[in-house]
């Protein structure tokens, strides 16, 4: 978009200048030079609220009112270009806000550069535009965070899939290659959970995964991540926490879930495999590693956890 409306404003930035209109030209060119660095910044995968909301927006704005005054009728029709790109260009929140002002200047200035009845027909007109953008923004945005949230859920506990898994893993292992910030993975496996299932039924299965996920949920620190991973398979990423730490924070759970009155007369026990991350691998191998120790948790008999 910034592309876009860099070179849809060049050459009436240059003829501004043509005609002897310098304060329009300047800023007409302005606002194409934000639209360019905003660009590149883009293009680098960067983005700045500040540079938006307090440079390109104001700017867009100015432009607006400026082409009013100067133009009439004609400079008008800027506006509504202007309305819709403050909500392309901001998030929602700041876009609302940036939004009101903008109509205050611009129907401030239509007042002074338009006949009553053309001023008339204009606000309302630009009123009516700028609210049904924010309206269609405001849903779409909220459809957008419902769909992501979707994608990276699982819809019977809540707790993060596997596609989330991969981008955690991902950003663990930046953080300790770029910071040294350590990171412990526990995966989790219920014991017999087979048995569960053959024993009450699939829904008492189900019960006892999202009960579990809850309980697990609660009971890790706010900087820890739980994940699902697989059918009775849970993974929990603690940031920031060495190898001993995420033990001792897996046998506390493990002690826990042994005594949870999930299903009567029947204790639910969990296995544990607990790595922290080191030097000179990947994050499939970190997951390796944690599977391997989850594996000989249950060689060894289950319901314990192998740092
Ligand atoms: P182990 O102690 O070796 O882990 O044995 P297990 O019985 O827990 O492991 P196994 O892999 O043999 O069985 C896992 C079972 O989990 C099989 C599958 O039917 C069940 N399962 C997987 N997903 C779900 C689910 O969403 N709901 C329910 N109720 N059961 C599930
Ligand atoms: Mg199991
Ligand atoms: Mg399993």
């Amino acid at each position: 978009m910034s592309i876009v409306s860099f070179t849809v404003l060049i050459p009436f930035g240059i003829n501004n200048f043509i005609q002897g209109r310098l304060i329009g030209g300047v800023l007409t060119l302005s606002v194409a030079s934000l639209f360019i660095y905003n660009a590149w910044l883009g293009w680098r995968g960067k983005y700045s609220l500040a540079l938006n909301l307090f440079g390109v927006i104001p700017s867009i704005s100015l432009a607006s009112v400026n082409a009013l005054l100067t133009l009439g009728v004609i400079g008008s029709f800027w506006a509504y270009l202007s309305a819709f790109s403050i909500y392309f260009i901001l998030p929602l929140q700041p876009a609302k806000y940036a939004n009101v002002a903008f109509l205050l200047a611009v129907i401030s200035a239509a007042w002074f550069s338009l006949e009553p009845d053309v001023f008339l027909r204009f606000s309302a007109t630009l009123t009516a535009v700028c609210f049904f953008i924010y309206i269609s923004t405001r849903e779409t945005t909220k459809a957008q965070a419902q769909l992501k949230k979707q994608s990276i859920t699982d819809s019977l506990t809540g707790a993060y899939n596997r596609v989330q898994l991969s981008q955690s893993l991902k950003d663990a292992m930046a953080n300790f290659k770029l910071h040294g910030i350590k990171s412990t993975l526990c995966v989790i496996d219920i014991d017999h959970f087979k048995s569960i299932n053959d024993t009450y039924g699939h829904d008492v299965g189900d019960m006892v995964l999202i009960e579990l996920a809850k309980f697990l949920h609660d009971n890790i620190s706010s900087k820890d991540t739980l994940f699902r991973i697989g059918g009775e398979e849970f993974l929990i990423l603690m940031t920031n926490t060495e190898a001993y730490e995420g033990e001792r924070t897996a046998e506390a759970i493990r002690a826990v879930v042994e005594d949870l009155p999930l299903i009567e007369d029947r204790p639910i026990t969990i296995s544990v495999g607990v790595t922290e991350l080191g030097h000179g691998y990947g994050w499939k191998e970190w997951m390796k590693l944690s599977d391997e120790k989850l594996y000989s948790a249950k060689q060894s008999g289950r319901n314990r956890v192998v740092s």
